[in-house]
C-alpha cells in the first residue's frame, strides 16, 4: 500500500495589527523571527517555512533588525523561507481593487529584492473573495490560490477551479477547516499519528489523496523539533509519510483533472464565517477610506499624470500614501474588528494619505491652470466621460449677468473714498491684520501715495488671496510718511468689484480635460412648489415631496425613501445579531423642514427628525432599555437638469448596542441586486447561505453604488445593503446601514454567530457614542449607467482660476479613453499609465484616442502593441503603458 502523503507546511499568520496594537505584536514579531532565522540556519530537518504571503512581516522585522537582511535573503534564496506574493493579506471587499492590485504589485517588488515572491496567491484569512481575483492572480502570472472562508457548498474536495467573470480561471486549493490545520502538533510521535489519523477521519471526504496539514496559526511561533518528530513519525509506520514542504512544491503535484469550477464571489458561510458584519463596522473608517481612496486614486494620481511635467510627477509622495492604503487593507485594519488604539491608527494613515492625495491635486491643478492660455474661470473633469455638472465658484464684476446662475452670497460693489485722520486710519489699519477680510474677499494690493494734499492709502479687494501682497509692509511705510506728518489727513480709496459666489450649471467639459466657464443656459430648472401643503422640489425630471409627517420623501410618486429604521444590535465588530426582544424604532417624535436653496440651479431642504430611541442592550433581559434623544439633519437637493437626488444625513449617535438603517422603496419588487466590486458588478439575490454557526445574514457589501428594482444608489462609504420588506421572495425596499453600533471585538452566544470569532474583548470605540456621523448618498429612478452617475455625484467638476497667458486653449483634452471603465491613471518609470475593465457582458472595444504604447501585465510585462484601440473580452481587465505623445 502506497502511504498517504502529509505535506506539512510550517508557517505563522501575522496579523499585523488586531487585538493588540502595531508596535505590540511587532515585538513578539521580531522574537519570533529571531527564533525562526535562528532554527533555519541550525536544524537543516527544519527544511521550510512559509512567511504568511505578506512582505509587511518581513519589513516590519527589518526595521528593528536590519542587519538580518543578508540571513533572511540566503533562506529564501536556498527555498527554505517563502514570503510574499501580497505585501499585506488585505479585506477583498471593503478596498478597491485598485488597492489589492497595488498591495499585490508592491509585495512583487519588495518580494524581487529576495529572490522573487511565492508563486501562489495566498488568501487564507480573506473574509470571502471578490469575483474578479483569479483575472487579478492570473494577470499577475499566478495559476494557484489557497484560500478557506467563502467556499460553497457545491465545493466538496479539497482543489476546485474558480473562475472570474472574464473566464480567468486559477486552481484553488481549499483549506476546509483552515489555515491552522496543523498547528502545534504534539512532538510525541505516536501522538502526532493519532492527531493526523483522527484529522483524516475528520476531513477524509475532501481529500483527493494528499494532506496538507498547515503547521501554524494566529501569531504562532515555529515548533523547532518539529523535523525530528516527523523522521520518528515515519519511522514508526508506514501509512502515513509526513515530510515538510512549501505550498509551490505541494501544488505541484495536487490534482488539476476533474475539479469543479465554481464562478464568481465566494461569499457562503457555509462551512467558514464570512463575518458580513465587519461592512457596517465603523462607519467612520469605512467613510474615510472611500474619501482617501477617490482623492487618491481619482484626483491625486491621474491629475498629476496628465498636468505635470513627467520630471515633476510626485512618485515619492505617492508611494507613501499607498503603502497607508496598503498597510490599512489588513483585513483586520479596515473591517476594524480590532481595539480603539488600531481603529486610531487607522484613521490617522486614511487622512495621512488623503492629505498627500489632496496636496499632489492642488498641485496638479495649480500646474493646469498657469499652463492656460486663457485667464479667469476654468473647469476641470477629473474623470473619462465629457460631462456637464453644477459648480460653485466667485464671479466679480457685472460682466455675468445670467438667469441661469443661483446666487449664493454677494458683496457689493464697493468703490469709493473717505478722508481720515490719522489716528482713525492707525485705528482701522491695526485691524487689518492679514489679506483676509471674509470669505471670498481679500486684499488683493495696498498702496500708499503722498501729495501736497496729504495721504493716499489704496486698498483694492478681490475674491481670491493673492500671496503676494505686502500688507505688513504697506502698514510701515504708512506709520513712517505718517511720522513725518503726522497732521495730515488721509485719503482712504477701497477698490472692491461686486463679488458673488454662485451656483451655475455647466456646458460638457471634456474627459480628462478643461474648458473656460461660461453658464449654460437650463432646460429644466430647479424650484420649489410650495403650492400645496407639501414642500415640493422638482425640476421637471424628477420631483420629490417631503412628508412633514414622518420626515421621508417621496420620489416622483413612490413614497417612503429616507425612512430609517433603528433596531437592537446584540452582535460585535463582525456580525449584526439582533437581541432576543427587539423594538425597532422608524417614527420620529418631531420633525422640522426648511428651505434651504430654491433654485434655478439647485433646490434644496432641510428635514429635521427627532426619535427617541434606546440607551443600549441589557444583556440579562436581551431587550432594549433607556431613553436618548436622537435628532438627524437630513439634507436633501436636486439640481436642474439631473434627476439624481442627494442626500445627506448628520447626526451625534447617542445610543449603544443598535443599528440605524436607512429604507429605500423599489419601483418595482426585486428577487436580485447588482452592487460594484473591484473592477465588476455582482449580482446576488435575496438571500445567503450560511449555517448554524453563522446564520447566512444577506447583508451584501457594495462599493460605490447598487441597483435593484429600478433604483439605483451611489453612496460615500455606506458600504452594507440588503433587500428588505420581502413578500413571495421580492424585495420591495433597500436598507442601506447608515451605522452599527456594538461594544465587543468579539462575542460569545450571540443569536447570529454563537462562537466567538476573535477575543472576548471590550471596545468602547465600537459604539461611536458621541461621535457625529455623516451619511451620503444619491437616488435615481431613471439610471442606465451607474458608473457614470458614480462619477457625477462623487467626483464633481473642479473649478480653477487662470492667471492666462499659458499655450493651452480654452478646452481641451489630456486623454480620451473609452469602452472601458477607468481605474487608475498614474506614472510609472516617467510613462502614463491607464488602467481600465470592460464592465459589460458583451466584447467590447477599449479606444485611447491619439495614443500609442503597450498592453502591460500586473507584472509590467509587455503583453502586446497597443495602437489606440484593442478589442476587450466581458469583463476583461487591461492595463495600458502609454508612449509619450508626440510633440
Ligand atoms: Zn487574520
Amino acid at each position: 500500500m502506497v502511504p498517504r502523503r502529509v505535506a506539512i507546511v510550517p508557517h505563522t499568520h501575522w496579523d499585523r495589527e488586531w487585538y493588540s496594537p502595531f508596535q505590540t505584536f511587532r515585538m513578539n514579531l521580531v522574537d519570533m523571527l529571531d527564533g525562526l532565522i535562528d532554527l533555519l540556519e541550525s536544524d537543516p530537518s527544519y527544511e521550510r517555512f512559509m512567511l504568511d504571503g505578506q512582505m509587511a512581516v518581513v519589513d516590519d522585522y527589518l526595521e528593528i533588525r536590519p542587519e538580518a537582511e543578508d540571513r533572511i535573503r540566503n533562506l529564501a534564496a536556498s527555498g527554505r523561507l517563502t514570503m510574499g506574493p501580497w505585501y499585506i493579506l488585505m479585506d477583498e471587499f471593503l478596498v478597491s481593487g485598485e488597492t489589492i492590485v497595488r498591495d499585490l504589485q508592491m509585495g512583487i517588488e519588495r518580494g524581487a529584492a529576495f529572490g522573487g515572491v511565492m508563486n501562489v496567491g495566498y488568501l487564507p484569512d480573506m473574509f470571502g473573495h471578490i469575483a474578479q481575483m483569479p483575472q487579478i492572480l492570473s494577470s499577475a502570472g499566478f495559476a494557484d490560490t489557497v484560500l478557506w472562508r467563502g467556499v460553497p457548498s457545491e465545493v466538496t474536495k479539497n482543489g476546485f477551479f474558480w473562475r472570474a467573470p472574464d473566464g480567468s480561471t486559477v486552481r484553488a486549493e481549499y483549506l476546509p477547516v483552515g489555515y491552522g490545520n496543523g498547528a502545534a502538533l504534539p512532538d510525541d510521535p505516536t501522538a502526532l499519528i493519532r492527531r493526523v489519523s483522527d484529522h483524516i477521519e475528520e476531513i477524509g471526504s475532501f481529500l483527493f489523496e494528499d494532506l496538507l496539514l498547515m503547521n501554524g496559526s494566529d501569531h504562532l511561533h515555529p515548533q523547532p523539533r518539529l523535523g525530528r518528530v516527523i523522521a520518528e513519525a515515519n519511522a514508526l509506520q508506514n501509512e502515513l509519510s509526513f515530510e515538510i514542504t512549501s505550498l509551490p512544491e505541494y501544488l505541484a503535484t495536487a490534482p488539476r483533472e476533474g475539479l469543479t469550477t465554481v464562478s464568481g464571489e465566494l461569499r457562503s458561510g457555509w462551512r467558514a464565517n464570512v463575518l458580513m458584519g465587519v461592512t457596517s463596522n465603523r462607519i467612520d473608517v469605512k467613510r474615510s477610506v472611500a474619501l482617501a481612496e477617490r482623492h487618491l486614486e481619482r484626483r491625486a494620481e491621474p491629475l498629476a499624470a496628465l498636468f505635470c511635467e513627467p520630471a515633476d510627477y510626485p512618485s515619492s509622495l505617492l508611494a507613501v500614501a499607498w503603502r497607508e492604503m496598503i498597510r490599512n487593507s489588513a483585513h483586520d485594519s479596515i473591517c476594524a474588528c480590532s481595539v480603539d488604539d488600531v481603529v486610531d491608527a487607522v484613521l490617522h494613515r486614511y487622512a495621512e494619505a488623503r492629505h498627500i492625495a489632496e496636496g499632489v491635486a492642488a498641485r496638479a491643478i495649480r500646474t493646469l491652470s498657469r499652463s492656460l492660455s486663457p485667464s479667469g474661470q476654468v473647469l476641470l473633469n477629473p474623470s473619462q466621460r465629457p460631462r456637464s455638472g453644477v459648480v460653485e465658484l466667485v464671479l466679480t464684476g457685472d460682466d455675468i449677468e445670467d438667469d441661469a446662475l443661483q446666487t449664493v452670497s454677494e458683496r457689493a460693489g464697493l468703490p469709493g473714498s473717505m478722508v481720515l485722520d490719522a489716528t482713525t486710519v492707525k485705528t482701522v489699519l491695526g485691524m487689518l491684520q492679514g489679506p483676509k477680510i471674509e470669505n471670498d474677499a481679500w486684499v488683493q494690493e495696498v498702496r500708499v501715495d503722498d501729495d501736497d494734499d496729504g495721504l493716499h492709502l489704496i486698498v483694492k479687494i478681490g475674491p481670491e488671496e493673492n500671496p503676494g501682497v505686502k500688507i505688513a509692509e504697506a502698514k510701515q511705510d504708512l506709520y513712517t510718511r505718517l511720522g513725518a506728518r503726522p497732521d495730515a489727513m488721509v485719503r482712504v480709496s477701497l477698490d472692491q468689484p461686486r463679488i458673488r459666489r454662485v451656483l451655475a450649471r455647466t456646458h460638457e467639459v471634456p474627459g480628462f480635460g478643461w474648458q473656460v466657464f461660461s453658464p449654460a443656459p437650463l432646460v429644466h430648472p430647479a424650484r420649489i412648489d410650495e403650492s400645496s401643503s407639501d414642500v415640493i422640489l422638482t425640476n421637471g425630471l424628477v420631483s420629490i415631496s417631503l412628508d412633514s409627517e414622518n420626515g421621508t420623501f417621496s420620489v416622483d410618486d413612490l413614497s417612503g425613501f429616507g425612512r430609517l429604521v433603528d433596531g437592537g444590535d446584540l452582535g460585535d465588530s463582525y456580525n449584526y445579531s439582533p437581541p432576543n426582544t427587539d423594538r425597532l424604532i422608524d417614527t420620529p417624535d418631531d420633525v422640522a423642514i426648511s428651505i434651504i436653496e430654491r433654485g434655478p440651479v439647485r433646490a434644496s431642504a432641510q428635514v429635521v427628525t427627532i426619535y427617541r430611541i434606546p440607551d443600549h442592550v441589557d444583556g440579562g433581559s436581551q431587550s432594549r432599555v433607556g431613553e436618548h434623544q436622537m435628532v438627524i439633519t437630513t439634507t436633501i437637493s436636486i439640481s436642474a437638469d439631473s434627476d439624481v437626488v442627494s442626500v445627506e444625513s448628520v447626526f451625534v449617535n447617542p445610543g449603544k448596542d443598535h443599528r440605524l438603517r436607512v429604507h429605500l422603496p423599489l419601483p418595482e419588487p426585486s428577487i436580485t441586486s447588482r452592487a460594484e466590486c473591484a473592477f465588476a458588478t455582482v449580482e446576488r439575490g435575496v438571500t445567503a447561505e450560511g449555517r448554524s454557526d453563522e446564520f447566512g445574514l444577506p447583508t451584501f457589501p457594495s462599493r460605490r453604488f447598487v441597483q435593484t428594482g429600478g433604483l439605483t444608489v451611489v453612496h460615500e462609504g455606506l458600504n452594507e445593503y440588503e433587500l428588505v420588506d420581502i413578500t413571495d421572495g421580492q424585495a420591495s425596499a433597500l436598507a442601506l446601514t447608515l451605522l452599527r453600533s456594538t461594544g465587543m471585538l468579539s462575542r460569545l452566544g450571540m443569536s447570529y454567530r454563537p462562537f466567538p470569532a476573535g477575543p472576548l474583548t471590550p471596545v468602547e470605540g465600537l459604539q461611536l457614542v458621541g461621535k457625529q456621523i455623516t451619511s451620503r448618498y444619491w437616488v435615481s429612478l431613471h439610471c442606465d449607467d451607474p458608473y457614470a452617475m458614480a462619477d457625477e455625484s462623487l467626483l464633481p467638476l473642479e473649478v480653477l482660476v487662470s492667471p492666462g497667458g499659458g499655450s493651452r486653449p480654452d478646452r481641451g483634452t489630456a486623454l480620451s479613453v473609452e469602452g472601458a471603465e477607468v481605474t487608475s491613471v498614474q506614472r510609472r518609470a516617467g510613462l502614463v499609465e491607464v488602467r481600465a475593465f470592460n464592465p459589460s457582458d458583451d466584447a467590447g472595444v477599449i479606444r485611447i484616442a491619439g495614443r500609442q504604447g503597450w498592453t502591460i501585465d500586473l507584472r509590467g510585462q509587455t503583453v502586446d502593441r497597443f495602437d489606440g484601440a484593442l478589442d476587450l473580452g466581458p469583463h476583461q481587465i487591461v492595463t495600458i503603458r502609454l508612449e509619450d505623445e508626440t510633440p
